[in-house]
């Protein structure tokens, strides 16, 4: 058990000396970026590392992002910067694009488990690039939650996961982008898109032509945690997915009725559009169908809020796969271990 202490960073006098110098003892400093909540370790150290998958109960294959605060910094992790890795670096960092590179030997196994690649990111959050540029090295930070969970978009969301067990967290408020970062393989040709994320595929096609994608790769994903349950609740989530909403509120009204006649504590994921026709115990509304960037941001704030009010089922309204609706939907998928239903 360690005391784990919250500071506000945009508190009177903040200096992010203090934290850094965690991160250069081999502490765990839990921090805002522009997608979720990271928690932060110095990538060089692997006994920090290892800090890491012990306070979050993560697989140890499963292999971290590094985060970077400079473009050239990319250079001390890799040797083999391909022309159209460069391109979406210049188009998209600091960003919510992950990119997955040839390896330089120095980086520990534990960064990587044991791949012969490292994925690099900038994040675009100006506290998240002090941090790193203050420590002076490489900071490796998957998100601040207990593995398994919603990532976390507010220092709350950290603290309820990993308080006791890391020794800072810098509170920044709620985070832009709400879900996790675009995770690209780089190493491929052409370029796979492992994770979607905060940059949309059409955004990286509009710079570097076509990708392929493979969210899954059979029983063996090449992204190693796509395969495990993600993003989860407590709850029980069931995700209702279509491209019309009027048969998406239908679906869903249908499938609330169904849970509340066996007596289940009932929490719906609505869009602003439908909210106000359910009579569940518990609404949240993640924002318009007309603004898919609100709903990323409210998502795993609205599954967290949905858990603490100790409801059995969430029932989460689906939106159309396209631009970050993709990302959404494949977070609702693994939230939901694929228990969707067709509208
Ligand atoms: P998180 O930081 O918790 O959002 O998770 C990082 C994601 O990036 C996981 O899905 C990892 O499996 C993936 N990842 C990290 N490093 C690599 C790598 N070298 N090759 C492929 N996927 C990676
Ligand atoms: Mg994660």
């Amino acid at each position: 058990m360690v005391k784990t202490e919250v500071i506000k960073i945009t508190g009177p006098g903040f200096k992010m000396a203090g934290a850094a110098q965690v991160i250069k003892d081999g502490g765990l400093v839990a921090f805002p970026t522009e997608t979720v909540y990271g928690l932060g370790a110095n990538a060089l150290d692997p006994g920090a590392v290892a800090g890491i998958f012990r306070a979050k109960g993560r697989p140890s294959d499963n292999p971290l992002i590094v985060h970077i605060s400079d473009i050239d910094q990319v250079d001390e992790l890799s040797d083999d910067v391909t022309v159209p890795a460069r391109r979406l670096m210049e188009a998209f960092w600091p960003g919510p694009l992950t990119l997955v590179l040839h390896k330089k030997p120095h980086i520990p196994d534990a960064i990587t488990a044991g791949l012969d690649t490292v994925a690099v990111r900038m994040p675009d959050h100006p506290a998240a690039l002090e941090l790193i540029r203050t420590a002076g090295v490489p900071v490796a930070a998957p998100s601040a939650n207990s593995s398994g969970k919603p990532s976390p978009t507010t220092a709350r969301h950290v603290l309820e996961d990993l308080d006791g067990k890391i020794e800072m967290i810098l509170d920044g408020g709620a985070c832009r982008v709400g879900l996790e970062s675009t995770v690209m393989d780089m190493t491929a040709e052409p370029p796979v898109i492992l994770r979607p994320g905060g940059v949309t595929r059409e955004e990286i096609e509009s710079v570097i032509g076509h990708v392929e994608t493979a969210f899954w790769q059979g029983t063996v994903p090449r992204s190693p945690g796509m395969k495990y349950r993600h993003y989860s609740p407590r709850a029980e989530v069931i995700v209702v997915a279509g491209d019309d909403y009027e048969r998406i509120y239908e679906k869903t009204a249908v499938l609330l009725r169904k849970y509340r006649s066996l007596n289940k504590k009932t929490g719906i994921l609505a869009s602003a559009e439908t909210a106000r026709g359910y009579p569940a115990e518990e609404v949240f509304t993640v924002g318009s169908r007309s603004s898919l960037e609100t709903v990323a941001q409210n998502l795993f704030y609205g599954l967290r809020f949905l858990d603490l009010q100790g409801v059995d089922i969430i029932i989460a309204e689906g939106y159309p796969e396209t631009g970050i609706g993709t990302a959404i939907m494949n977070r609702l998928k693994k939230a939901a271990g694929n228990n969707v239903i067709q509208a």
